[in-house]
């Protein structure tokens, strides 16, 4: 069981449940608006925006951590930055006291720091053509020691009861290694979440990226075969597919390698919080060669080669099938 009102664990829920909010609100204000003004994206808003917020959470309550996100203020800084700052102080005012421009900045370049031993890793709009069609994204907080998560909430505005993809209320999953992985949906109690116990692989259902390019559909349709996977794979954005993993709601995860981008390298933020919340929901999570996700390279997960995320009892079957179709590089 995870002790949700130990003081940093408490803080950090309440800074990814606000960031939901914060994204929600920046969606609907700037939907009305966006069909004129084309040059502003709501998701680069959004993203500055969560980051300045969760930013400033750590700048009060975290001072000493450091914060990995994705983002940097330098081109809010710049002439062309300038009209996209005055948006983000217009959304995150109502939610921060003292958003002046230097203050914006100031709580965004608190996720500049450098991975090392221990750093939280932060992925403030995952899924950001998902944020942009109105489907399925995720605010993504994890905390790594030695390389290894140990930690991890996602935000998902538009999952629901059970973290189904039927845009219900919004979910926040938190795990911690050892103690369990939780959901809570629409802001109610914190409940169990139980990877799926299918151990049949043709019953299984697959998961992949709605962005083709962010995998490889060819050789997923392979696997699948290969498998006897009757199903077809289910098309969803960012590390929401981790929470509905977590929940039962399917049993595989492809990341496989674009052939556009045969060498693409994995961002920590990208799989930090979501990895941990399927494997203490009891699924299991590693590359396409079965390696460990090794989150002590940096920025990026230099040792890994894709992602494969399942249920866990349908796991080493479906790594010798990936490794029978893919060709992955030594
Ligand atoms: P998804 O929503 O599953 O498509 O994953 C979104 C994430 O994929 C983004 O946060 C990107 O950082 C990441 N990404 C970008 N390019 C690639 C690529 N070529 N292969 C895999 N992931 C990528
Ligand atoms: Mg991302």
């Amino acid at each position: 069981m995870i002790d949700m009102n130990q003081p940093d664990i408490k803080f950090a829920i309440e800074a990814v449940r606000q960031s939901c909010a914060l994204a929600q609100q920046v969606q609907a204000g700037m939907k009305v608006e966006g069909l004129a003004k084309g040059d502003l994206s709501p998701v680069t808003v959004a993203d500055f925006a969560v980051q300045a917020l969760i930013g400033k959470g750590f700048q009060e309550h975290l001072s000493g951590a450091t914060l990995v996100g994705e983002e940097s203020s330098e081109m809010l800084q710049t002439g062309d930055g300038a009209e996209t700052l005055a948006r983000v102080r217009e959304f995150i005012a109502p939610f921060a006291e003292g958003a002046s421009n230097t203050a914006v900045c100031d709580w965004i370049d608190q996720g500049t720091g450098e991975p090392g031993d221990r750093y939280w890793t932060l992925d403030p709009i995952d899924g950001t053509k998902g944020y942009l069609r109105g489907e399925q994204y995720a605010i993504a907080l994890g905390l790594v020691e030695n390389g290894e998560v140990q930690f991890g909430i996602l935000g998902c505005p538009n999952l629901g009861e059970g973290c189904a993809p039927d845009m219900g209320a919004g979910i926040v999953a938190v795990a911690q290694r050892g103690n369990g992985a939780y959901y809570s949906s629409a802001g109610k109690d914190f409940q169990p979440l139980h990877a799926s116990p299918q151990t049949d692989p043709t019953q299984a259902r697959i998961m992949r990226s709605v962005e083709s390019g962010h995998t490889n559909v060819g050789e997923i349709d392979y696997i699948a075969e290969k498998l006897g996977v009757i199903a077809e794979p289910v098309r969803l954005d960012s590390q929401a597919k981790y929470a509905v993993l977590a929940a039962g709601g399917a049993e595989m995860l492809l990341r496989l390698m674009s052939p556009k981008y045969p060498n693409y390298k994995e961002c920590i933020w990208d799989q930090a919080a979501g990895s941990i919340v399927l494997e203490e929901a009891g699924g299991r999570i590693t590359d396409l060669k079965g390696n460990a996700l090794d989150f002590s390279h940096g920025r990026k997960l230099l040792q890994n080669t894709g992602v494969f995320a399942s249920n866990g009892h349908l796991h080493d079957v479906s790594l010798e099938a990936i490794q029978a179709v893919c060709n992955l590089p030594e």
